[in-house]
């Protein structure tokens, strides 16, 4: 995963750091701007960038003030505190994927068409199933022609149980009744696959908003396709401003994801990336961990 490569990069940074013999502004310098680099390389928002640099600075020029401090170990902080807070969102992702058996747990998938929602909520009602969940899949998308087809195909080959409508055109009546169906037959994980558009339109936010209040979901996922770099900011914002967004997916992270974008996206939501789609396959999904991946930053 490129993430990784942004990891190993600004690793190689800090590290300029660690191996200087006395730290000055010259050095400090030249490892922001390794890391400015690598960050921009990997597509991560400019100004999010700019904000990291200005605030690891403003950090190392406060520790001089101080006596007795070691600089490096501040400026090492520095950089980590600004990247957790930019991955790892505040919030405690492990909590939003820890699902409690035995109550119905409704999940609302969003995103834009083609991101990849309509496989990714299969491979997330599978990754649960092995689990020991009861999944189930709500077909909510009208707006495609196919979509239910899709869902119902990789439902099946999953032996997932699913809900749809061919002849129904509201999505929120669609979903409520699936949810409903679902939650009588005791499931434990319902997940709404929601409609997606090309572009960001009304028309698809109000829909989102009707179905999130029919279905009062406990949890909504922002699927977004690792690849998009520098628009992921705007997409997640606009996603976030109409629905409560409270985790990330990210698909494709097997193609040519430079993860930036994920690192924006999550910024802009202030939600954790709670998986990661890795392939075409209904088994190339793993689990993202946020707090990881920027302690190993330190090695
Ligand atoms: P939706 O419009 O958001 O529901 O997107 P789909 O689920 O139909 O996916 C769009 C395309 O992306 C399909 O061809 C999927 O097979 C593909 N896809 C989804 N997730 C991944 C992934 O993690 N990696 C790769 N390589 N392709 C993916």
């Amino acid at each position: 995963m490129v993430l990784n490569e942004l990891g190993q990069k600004i690793s190689q940074a800090l590290s300029m750091i660690q191996n200087a013999e006395s730290i000055d502004e010259k050095v400090l310098d030249a490892c922001l701007k390794e890391i400015v680099t690598a960050l921009l390389q990997a597509d991560v928002n400019v100004r999010l960038v700019g904000k990291l640099r200005d605030n690891v600075k403003t950090r190392a020029n406060n520790a001089d003030k101080g006596a007795g401090l070691n600089k490096r170990k501040i400026i090492e902080k520095a950089v980590v505190d600004e990247l957790s807070s930019m991955l790892s969102s505040g919030v405690d992702e492990k909590k939003l994927v820890d699902l409690k058996k035995g109550q119905p747990n409704v999940i609302m998938f969003v995103g834009l068409q083609g991101a990849g929602k309509t496989t990714t909520c299969t491979k997330y009602g599978a990754y649960y199933k092995k689990k020991g969940f009861k999944p189930a899949l709500v077909c909510a998308d009208t707006f495609r022609a196919g979509a239910f087809d899709q869902l119902k195909q990789n439902a099946t080959k999953m032996q997932i149980p699913f809900y749809g409508s061919y002849t129904e055109t509201d999505p929120a009546v669609i979903a409520a009744k699936g949810v409903e169906e679902f939650k009588k037959a005791n499931h434990d994980l319902i997940i709404v696959d929601t409609s997606g558009r090309h572009k960001q339109e009304d028309s698809l936010f109000e829909e989102m908003r009707q179905v999130s209040v029919m279905t009062k979901p406990d949890l909504i996922i922002f699927v977004m396709d690792g690849s998009i770099g520098q628009a992921a900011e705007d997409q997640a914002k606009a996603f976030k401003d109409t629905v409560e967004v409270g985790a990330v997916i990210l698909t494709k992270m097997d193609g040519h994801a430079k993860g930036g974008g994920a690192l924006s996206a999550v910024a802009a939501t202030k939600s954790p990336i709670v998986f990661i789609g890795t392939g075409e396959h209904m088994d190339e999904f793993e689990r993202f961990e946020p707090n990881a991946f920027v302690g190993r930053l330190l090695g």
